[in-house]
């Protein structure tokens, strides 16, 4: 490789591009699997332009709490029921989990969190530059910096963004629906009162509504017509107030605005050989239903530990695969949900009485918790073969009884290594090949198992769970299929 403009080229594992959300909580997954791992991330700061993100689903809070940093954002935030489909709230309170809510927090916090997480477990961070390009060779990938430094790495990710830059070099398709609708979104001061609320009208919603300053005031405005470009101006804005309220509110004191739309593409792959994509790089929709940024972190939930055994050789690249096989599913049906509530949110008559018919059936219990457990992620299904219902769902944090006291399942999971949970007799289970990949814990537990959406399942004798909070195996008693579940998750034998 030509370096002629700033000397020795830095070497890493994984470079990640973008430290946002999802590029600070892969960064953290691999850091703490001990892989060297660089963030590069054009902003100088963690600062966030504007609100964006207004907080976080259950399930995004129990991955948190999987590893032991959950109670950092709920320190900060409020917790209350945020589910919803199409504006119905789905309360998701009766659900079998700690974590029966959501979180409210802006998401300048919630990378904040992420940010302080990742220093802590020293991830280097490359502020003020950009990824502008790289090449992948068969061992490895060269990334360019705007500054012209290069970095090489076995894997670069990209984690930049709806625009990712990561995904048009890697010439990955990013098919989808082009936008219906676009909306302007803004922070302002007014003279005038404005009227505070949602109004919805015949494309969609509106909403204004007082900061927590108590001096500003949050706009989301739909555009009477579809416009294009990142840069509104207030001439927008005021045309904007005045088509939805009729008044534009002596509006003024802009500190942000901004556009969006509710165009819905997703990455055709997730993989092209060396190159990955997560969070928004992987996927953009409309923010109908708050799943963005938490689809995200749970990308690089998944995606973290697999890379990280792959990067020290323990597992095949073909583990990389199955990063694609079980995110793109959920990106796709983000994107479906958000479709459809773009489409129930319009304001027309018709329009109403669909709506009004969801919220009817959306009352009943059981259409509540089918959509309530797949807003809140907590229905989340990796298709792992037949078997117990437990098999690739989330594993209950359930209060266990070891030989070293009281323990919660999450807290086995604060490392991010894969637990094997023997319920049964103690010792029965041997996985010698595997221990020093595998914790092996026997423990004992006497209640109830019971699944968001599902219900009461029959109790196992043992699972495999992975660093994600997935259950990878589970046991009858006899150890009959551990072995291939073990090397198919955590590498041949050795
Ligand atoms: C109005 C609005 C409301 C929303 N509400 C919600 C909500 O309530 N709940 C929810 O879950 N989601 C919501 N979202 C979506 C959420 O904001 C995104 O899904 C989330 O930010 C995605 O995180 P990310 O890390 O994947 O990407 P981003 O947050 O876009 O981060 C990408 C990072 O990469 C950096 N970058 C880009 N290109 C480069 C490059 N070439 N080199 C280096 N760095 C680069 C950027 O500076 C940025 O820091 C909302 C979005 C909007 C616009």
């Amino acid at each position: 490789m030509h370096e002629e403009r700033s000397g020795a080229v830095k070497e890493h594992a994984v470079v990640i591009a973008g430290g946002g959300p999802t590029g600070l909580m892969l960064a953290a997954e691999l850091s703490l699997a001990r892989i060297d791992v660089a963030i590069v991330e054009r902003r100088v700061t963690q600062d966030v332009a504007g609100s964006r993100a207004g907080g976080l689903h259950s399930r995004t809070i129990e991955v948190l709490d999987q590893r032991g940093i959950a109670d950092r954002f709920l320190s900060q935030g409020k917790v209350m029921q945020v589910a919803g489909f199409a504006m119905v709230p789905l309360d998701i309170s009766d659900f079998p989990t700690r974590h029966n809510y959501g979180l409210a927090l802006w998401q300048e916090g919630i990378e904040r969190g992420l940010a302080s997480w990742a220093a802590e477990l020293s991830v280097p961070v490359y502020r003020g530059l950009e990824v502008t390009g790289f090449a992948q060779d068969e061992a490895g990938v060269d990334v360019e910096l705007s500054d012209g430094r290069r970095l090489r790495a076995k894997y670069l990710v990209g984690c930049d963004g709806g625009r990712s830059l990561i995904r048009k070099k890697a010439g990955i398709d990013f098919p989808g629906w082009e936008p219906s609708l676009t909306y302007l979104i803004a922070e302002v001061e007014m003279t005038g009162a404005p009227v505070g609320g949602i109004r919805r009208d015949a494309r969609g919603i509106n909403g204004l509504g007082k900061m927590e300053d108590g001096k500003r005031v949050r706009v989301v405005l739909n555009e009477p017509e579809i416009r294009q470009g990142n840069e509104p101006t207030l001439d927008d804005l005021r045309e904007a107030l005045i088509a939805v309220y009729g008044d534009d509110f002596g509006v003024h004191s802009v500190t942000w605005l901004s556009r969006f739309s509710d165009a819905a593409r997703q990455a055709a792959s997730y993989r092209e050989r060396r190159v990955l994509l997560a969070g928004d790089a992987a996927h953009v929709h409309s923010p109908a239903g708050g799943q963005g940024l938490n689809i995200g972190v749970q990308d690089a939930v998944n995606l973290g530990w697999k890379l990280g055994q792959v990067v020290k050789g323990t597992s095949p690249e073909s583990l990389l695969d199955t990063y694609h096989a079980e995110r793109h599913p959920i990106g796709a049906r983000v994107l479906e949900s958000t479709l459809a509530q773009t489409a129930l949110n319009r304001g027309d008559e018709r329009t109403r009485a669909a709506r009004e018919t969801m919220a009817e059936l959306l009352k009943m219990d059981e259409p509540r918790k089918r959509y309530a457990g797949r807003m809140s992620g907590l229905d989340v299904h990796y298709d792992l073969g037949a078997g117990h219902p437990l098999l690739g769902r989330r594993m209950p944090d359930l209060d266990l009884d070891t030989d070293s006291g009281p323990r919660r399942v999450f807290t086995l999971l604060h490392e991010g290594r894969p637990v094997l949970l023997n319920l049964g007799e103690p010792g029965a289970l041997v996985i010698a090949p595997w221990a020093d990949r595998v914790k092996h814990i026997d423990a004992r537990y006497a209640g109830a198992w019971e699944l968001p959406v599902l219900g009461a399942v029959t109790a196992p004798a043992a699972v495999v769970i992975r660093p994600d909070g997935h259950v990878a195996w589970v046991g009858d008693g006899t150890d009959e299929g551990l072995r291939e579940a073990l090397t198919t998750w955590f590498g041949p034998p050795m």
